[in-house]
């Protein structure tokens, strides 16, 4: 869609000029951000197309993969919202030794993974020594960027793994208002997560950030808030999807977030962070069949499949009815590639760095 394309559609006059602002390259400001939060009818139409040629643009038809190993569903935090929260005595706990997670990425190379995600809970026992052994190992025997998600940790350990080799590394802010953030995250705080942020970025990570919508007690105002937040940090990657009710959490009665509203964020996210991969999350795909199709039709560039042996999946178990979970990850490649060329588009064969200056092939060095 161009500017012209919008002029043939019955739009609120301000939604109109702010798509027409997007497509043109201008920042959008917050009064515009929440107008387009709140697209309806053929609005969200224009919003989608708007998106979509603004991710064809900026970062391309290619969908990048990046195989997530979950290797230890233990945490010692206790997020409402969270199934894997330490006070969840129903959940079955198991860590993936180091030498195993080191078998699982190569199983992940075999299958053309260039990304391997390690992902945990916030599980201590995997020291920054233990990290920085297996992050070595993956980049010796793998032609893989490596991305790290193991949630909050000193500033040392962070450049530790940077300086084994990581190259990206996954904290998501989940929610940019301070007081719903320590409601949600007991004993956490908003602004020492953007401190680490912050810490990621001077040591040279490509980051990735992100936030759930729907969450008790959220508003629109503190959607378009946590898009600010993203655009202000310059993050590299925004993972943004649905908050799921889980039985097993102090939140399990509250309706959980749409996926209209978690399409119409997105596309609002692709036009606010043009050049930043954003994620067909597996939540969006968890809560409608076809929920990654629509994701990757409304500005995302990016899935994340699950390369966790299927003996482990049922055990990471953030929110409930989780897509893919008895697959093993020979069976996933397929059906993922499958979505991708559906939609016309291409399966990313590189490592799927940020397009963003800088960040090309090769090593980033870490500047702090
Ligand atoms: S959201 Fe992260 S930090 Fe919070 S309980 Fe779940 S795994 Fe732990």
């Amino acid at each position: 869609m161009d500017a012209d394309g919008l002029s043939k559609s019955s739009l609120r006059p301000t939604v109109k000029r702010s798509l027409e602002r997007a497509l043109a390259g201008r920042p959008l400001d917050r009064d515009e951000i929440i107008e387009l939060l709140q697209s309806h009818g053929p609005e969200v139409e224009a919003l989608r197309a708007a998106a979509d040629e603004v991710r064809r643009r900026s970062v391309g038809d290619a969908v990048h993969l990046r195989g997530v190993i979950e290797f230890s569903n233990y945490c010692r935090r206790n997020c409402l919202y969270c199934g894997l929260r330490a006070g969840n005595g129903d959940l079955e706990r198991y860590r993936i030794d180091p030498d195993e997670i080191v078998d699982i990425a190569g199983r992940a190379g075999k299958l053309g993974y260039r990304t391997i995600v390690l992902q945990s809970g916030e599980d201590v026992t995997y020291d920054a020594d233990t990290l920085v052994w297996v992050v070595r190992r993956i980049k010796g025997d793998l032609d893989a960027a490596v991305t790290i998600a193991v949630g909050d940790r000193p500033r040392d350990e962070y450049k530790a793994w940077r300086e084994a080799g990581a190259d990206r590394y996954l904290l998501k802010h989940e929610t940019a208002d301070p007081e719903l953030f320590s409601r949600l995250r007991p004993g956490t705080a908003l602004a020492e997560r953007v401190e680490h942020l912050r810490w990621l970025k001077e040591l040279g990570y490509q980051v990735g950030s992100g936030n759930m919508i729907g969450l008790p007690g959220q508003t629109i105002a503190s959607i378009a808030d946590d898009l600010l937040l993203l655009r202000e940090l310059d993050v590299e990657m925004a993972g943004i999807g649905p908050f799921i009710p889980n039985d097993q959490t102090p939140l399990a009665d509250r309706p959980g977030g749409s996926l209209d509203q978690t399409l119409i964020t997105l596309a609002t996210a692709r036009l606010v962070l043009p050049f930043a991969h954003l994620p067909a999350t597996t939540a969006t795909g968890s809560i409608d069949p076809r929920g990654r199709q629509k994701a990757l039709s409304f500005g995302a560039n990016v899935i994340m499949p699950n390369v966790t042996p299927g003996r482990y999946r049922q055990d990471y178990r953030i929110y409930p009815n989780k897509i893919c979970l008895t697959e093993e990850p020979e069976n996933c490649r397929p059906c993922v590639e499958a979505i991708i060329t559906s939609l016309g588009r291409t399966v990313g064969r590189d490592y799927g760095h940020s397009p963003k200056a800088g960040f090309g092939p090769g090593r980033v060095e870490p500047t702090a």
